[in-house]
């Protein structure tokens, strides 16, 4: 092992760490998807990523690949295994205006690409919160606040470099490699670690119109049937998100969190009957681009326990959601080092995101846009938050219409069946290719496809 170790050491061209080193780091988003690497090291290329998989290879060691690092399950994460941490030389994005395409390092978080983007007019796809990683986030789906127009940060991805388990380094497109394209638009880590993305940008106003809403547990029967109104002549342009979340004093309270990819008046004009319904909080501004993504930061601070858990739902039923109201409530209620969790039902434009066929690409759930999830938080490290999180959504008795791999980060340890039914009609085909790329299935750290036989 020594002579491989040094060896690997003096090839690689960033720093390869080990418990006790300054740089070494096992930091992620949530603290309960931490894991003691035996190594954690930080490629420069796809060079130095292809050379720590042949090395964590050749000794027996388990591979994780760190993006932003906001699993919550340990998907990035291996208790004495090798971790691939992209997130500190591999972060960088490019922005070709002229083309309107961006090139993102495998290690990236959107609000590179928001700032970057944004100074030539433009923007690409992505998430909700700036800080979550593209790894993990394009490699799942991708819904984000520009969703409705564009569609997915999947559906928006033109190119690819990919690192596959016999260290290669492919090009991934429709006209190159296009069924690793196919398998990595939706299939996760399964194929290895992606070094670059080139996503297709679009040409992005300065400012946006954000508002959040907060209400009384007394208006929500109202603020849902008057959501519901709005989802009924809303434009792709407009998203929300219902929140379930303490509000200003504390106490158990509805918000109503708006995004209008326009101006303002128009954008308090969208939402005039949500407002007429006299909120005890009506906060609206017209706020910078790169705002937006940063709105829900707050809430989403690193380093606590979290657990993220979601459902796909066909609508906003407002039984349902009263049914999810009260679960919620008991969970605060019941457990104090949980009050900040939060349920929130995402409400995204469907017309852009069902447009693309179910088998277009490996991603899967495009019967519905609106995901219901909570985001679990806690600081008592003894709570079961997984067996709190299937308590709260058999009290609310959802029939779902399928699930959102990136809100149901079951990581490693379930695969098979939970596998087969996060990928459905899609699972056979993930299969062949699972085998042409990586047959030995050394990337098995988020809902692990079985090579076909
Ligand atoms: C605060 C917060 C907000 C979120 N908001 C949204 C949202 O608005 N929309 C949405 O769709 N999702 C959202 N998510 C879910 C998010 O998409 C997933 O958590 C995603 O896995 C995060 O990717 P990451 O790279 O940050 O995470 P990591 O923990 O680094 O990785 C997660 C998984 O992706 C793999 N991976 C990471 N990088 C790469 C890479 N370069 N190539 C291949 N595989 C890689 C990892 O191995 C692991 O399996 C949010 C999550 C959090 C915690």
């Amino acid at each position: 092992m020594a002579s491989i170790l040094s060896d690997f050491k003096y090839h690689f061209k960033g720093a390869v760490t080990q418990e006790g080193d300054p740089e070494y780091s096992i930091k992620r988003w949530a603290r309960n998807a931490e894991r003691k690497a035996k190594f954690v090291v930080f490629p420069t290329d796809a060079q130095d990523v292809s050379r720590a998989i042949l090395f964590a290879r050749s000794q027996n060691l388990e591979i994780a690949i760190r993006g932003g690092g906001h699993s919550t399950s340990g998907a990035s994460s291996t208790e004495g295994g090798l971790v691939i941490d992209m997130s500190k030389h591999m972060n960088k994005v490019r922005i070709d205006p002229e083309y309107k395409r961006a090139y993102v390092q495998g290690g990236a978080i959107f609000e590179t690409l928001d700032r970057e983007s944004i100074k030539h007019g433009l923007a690409g796809t992505a998430g909700t919160v700036n800080h979550t990683g593209f790894g993990g986030l394009t490699t799942g789906g991708g819904y984000g606040w520009l969703s409705g127009l564009h569609g997915l940060a999947v559906d928006n991805l033109v190119a690819a470099t990919v690192v596959t388990a016999n260290g290669d380094i492919l090009k991934a497109s429709d006209s190159e490699n296009p069924d690793l394209f196919w398998g990595i638009r939706g299939g996760g880590v399964n194929f290895g670690p992606v070094t670059e993305f080139v996503f297709k940008l679009y040409d992005q106003r300065p400012d946006v119109f954000i508002s959040t809403l907060v209400y009384p547990e007394s208006l929500l029967p109202k603020v849902l049937d008057s959501v519901n109104d709005w989802l009924k002549v809303r434009h792709p342009r407009e998203s929300a998100f219902l929140v379930y979340g303490l509000g200003p004093n504390a106490e158990p309270c509805v918000i109503f969190l708006f995004v209008f990819n326009g101006p303002e008046d128009e954008g308090r004009e969208a939402i005039k009957n949500l407002v007429a319904l006299g909120p005890i909080v009506n906060d609206g501004a017209s706020v910078p681009y790169v705002e937006m993504n940063a709105m829900q930061n707050p809430r989403a601070y690193h380093g606590t326990n979290r657990l993220l858990k979601g459902i796909l739902v066909p609508n906003l039923e407002p039984a349902l959601m009263t049914r999810a109201w009260h679960g919620w409530k008991k969970i605060i209620a019941e457990n104090p080092s949980a009050s900040e969790t939060i349920m929130m039902l995402e409400l995204y434009h469907p017309d852009k995101i069902l447009s693309v066929p179910i088998d277009a690409m490996a991603f899967v759930a495009r019967v519905t846009s609106y995901s219901l999830m909570v985001s679990l938080t806690w600081s008592d490290d003894s709570l079961d938050a997984r067996a709190l999180s299937h308590e709260l959504f058999r009290a609310i008795d959802v029939k779902g219409v399928g699930s959102y791999g990136n809100y149901d980060d079951v990581g490693a340890a379930i695969g098979g069946d939970r596998t087969r039914a996060m990928f459905g009609s899609n699972y056979d085909k993930l299969r062949i290719i699972k085998k042409k790329y990586d047959p030995e299935m050394v990337f098995h750290k988020w809902f692990p496809i079985t090579p076909a036989p």
